[in-house]
């Protein structure tokens, strides 16, 4: 005889108290600060729009595709079986279906017109909202993404060359044939400026550019060299005149395969999907962009734009995480009480929560300064002194964050399955590239030099709240020695002023309490709010189900 089959697919125990999967939630209408910093900075009219895009980007499905793009890396194939050379990149179709999405919903230009312009406000508020919802899901594509939207910027240097590229660009589709960018039905772009000798120090770069009828011809490295299958890349190189901007293109004008041999993929810590490639350019043709000696006066049009993609990309990180953290703790009982009742995790939930609303409601009101800097110089001065300050904040907080939120889900946060340990190898990169930590707060140094930008400060500070004007002093007289703490505090005073717009006044005073009149406490779970702040702090995170 047979013994009887079990009940349970466990001969020994029924599975029970752990949380079901966090999965097919919309995350634009689940999250009551992205809601309302959209609205707050123009947007407020496209939350239905925002709203099926929240819907698709978090189904289960979505999900999946995202651990696949993670786990499945990037090969690269510098040869083909008979011996040529190849020098391309294989990505696991994942991959393909996020820049697809991406690409569909003009994540990679729908700030610019085919014209080169600026798209008329809120586009950048708009884009950023669903860049943050993608982040969630998905991060190492958003590279090539935000690349490509980018590279537009300095684009607008070389008229003629911009009418070619920017088009084709803007009114494109993914297309990852590996073929020449005007077969193409879309295109992407990517950005070379690190040598093995110096990133930060561009100036380093020893790349030269030689010049051949019309076009350069380059010859050098890149040591970090990213989406090294974008059909052109904006690089860095030393031409007669100095340092020089150029657009390098996959293939050249006749049709040939350009000279980029790339040499390995790096091995990363997170940002697995993305490849990120060594290469070095053997007589590569390029064209140059913008004048001889401007090139990091060119290329860091781009990299302004990058930066602040890199503050939303760990905002969105930031969600995710504490998303899934609060939808666990709500979930799972201990010593017979929901964790999310327990008074301890509640006080860690809610102080997380209020670091989010204000890096949500920050980096919107970023967006809408880079919306109206063309038409406003007060907006074009906040852009330039909070963009190195938002990144520098934003940036530098997600990864602890990550590893808070990741603790709420105990043992189960620290094992692959779930996504919490991708959310915290994801997390680091915004802060490394695009400019590390020190070198963002040398660039709000440079940028409090001018007087705008110094009552900017004071400006901050008065909306913030009264008493927080003794910190606007410290920061506009900020040295090197003390930068770091003094743009934290720009950062956290920015984003004060930001939730008095967005947020309910409760949740921006309690921000102003716990972050901008007293230094928070170095963790999670000191910042003892009131318990009504809490609820509603939570709800706004994410609404019980
Ligand atoms: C996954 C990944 C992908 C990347 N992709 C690309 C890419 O596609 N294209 C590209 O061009 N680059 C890319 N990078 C490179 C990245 O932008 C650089 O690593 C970064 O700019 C730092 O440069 P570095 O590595 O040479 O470090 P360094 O310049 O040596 O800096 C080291 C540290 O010193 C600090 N520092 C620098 N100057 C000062 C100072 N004056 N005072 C105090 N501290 C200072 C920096 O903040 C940093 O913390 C990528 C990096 C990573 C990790």
């Amino acid at each position: 005889m047979f013994p009887q089959a079990p009940r349970s697919p466990f001969d020994t125990h029924e599975v029970f108290n752990q949380s079901p999967p966090f999965e097919n939630v919309d995350l634009f209408a689940s999250d009551t600060p992205l809601r309302q910093a959209v609205a707050a900075n123009g947007a407020g009219d496209e939350a239905a729009a925002l709203s099926e895009f929240g819907r698709q980007w978090g189904t289960a499905a979505m999900f999946t595709l995202g651990r696949q793009a993670n786990e499945n890396t990037p090969r690269l194939h510098i040869f083909d079986p008979k011996g040529f050379r190849r020098d391309t990149v294989e990505f696991h179709p994942a991959y393909h279906r996020f820049m697809e999405q991406s690409m569909a919903a003009g994540m990679h230009a729908s700030t610019w017109t085919e014209s080169g312009k600026h798209a008329p406000p809120p586009a950048e508020v708009v884009r950023a909202a669903r860049f943050y919802m993608a982040a969630q899901v998905e991060t190492g594509h958003l590279c090539p993404i935000t690349m490509t939207r980018a590279a537009l910027a300095p684009l607008a240097a070389e008229p003629a060359l911009a009418a070619q590229i920017v088009p084709r660009v803007v009114a494109g589709r993914y297309d990852p044939a590996f073929r020449p960018w005007w077969e193409k039905s879309g295109m992407t772009l990517g950005m070379g400026m690190t040598e093995k000798q110096g990133g930060t120090d561009v100036r380093a770069n020893t790349t030269t550019a030689t010049r051949e009828g019309d076009a350069y011809s380059l010859i050098g490295h890149k040591w970090f060299f990213s989406a090294p299958m974008s059909d052109a890349f904006l690089v860095l190189a030393q031409a007669p005149g100095g340092l020089s901007c150029f657009l390098l293109p996959r293939f050249r004008p006749d049709g040939t395969v350009n000279a980029l041999r790339f040499q390995r993929l790096k091995d990363k810590l997170g940002n697995r999907s993305n490849a990120s490639s060594e290469v070095e350019f053997t007589g590569a043709f390029a064209w140059r962009v913008g004048e001889e000696g401007a090139g990091v006066r060119t290329i860091l049009q781009m990299v302004q734009l990058t930066r602040l993609d890199c503050a939303i990309a760990s905002a969105g990180l930031m969600r995710m995480a504490l998303a899934q953290a609060v939808h666990h703790c709500r979930h799972r009982s201990v010593f017979h009480k929901p964790l999310y009742d327990q008074p301890m995790m509640r006080a860690v939930l809610a102080d997380m929560a209020l670091e989010l609303e204000g890096a949500v409601a920050l980096a919107m009101r970023l967006c809408r300064a880079f919306d109206r800097a063309a038409e406003d110089a007060s907006e074009a001065a906040y852009a330039r002194l909070l963009t190195p300050a938002v990144k520098y904040w934003i940036c530098k907080t997600a990864p602890a964050f990550a590893f808070e939120a990741m603790e709420c889900l105990g043992g189960n946060g620290y094992v692959e399955e779930n996504l919490l340990p991708r959310l915290y190898r994801e997390a680091p990169v915004n802060a490394i590239w695009e400019g590390s930590g020190n070198v963002m707060c040398l660039d709000v140094l440079r940028a409090l030099k001018g007087e705008q930008e110094r009552n900017l400060v004071a400006a901050l500070a008065r909306a913030a709240s009264a008493g927080t004007l003794d910190a606007a002093v410290d920061i506009a007289s900020a040295t090197e020695v003390d930068a770091r703490s003094l743009v934290g505090r720009l950062a956290l005073l920015a984003a004060a002023t930001a939730l008095r717009e967005s947020a309910p006044g409760a949740v921006a005073d309690a921000f102003v309490r716990t972050r901008v009149a007293r230094p928070r406490g170095a963790l999670y779970g000191s910042a003892d709010l009131a318990a009504a702040t809490a609820d509603a702090l939570l709800q706004r995170v994410l609404p019980e189900d």
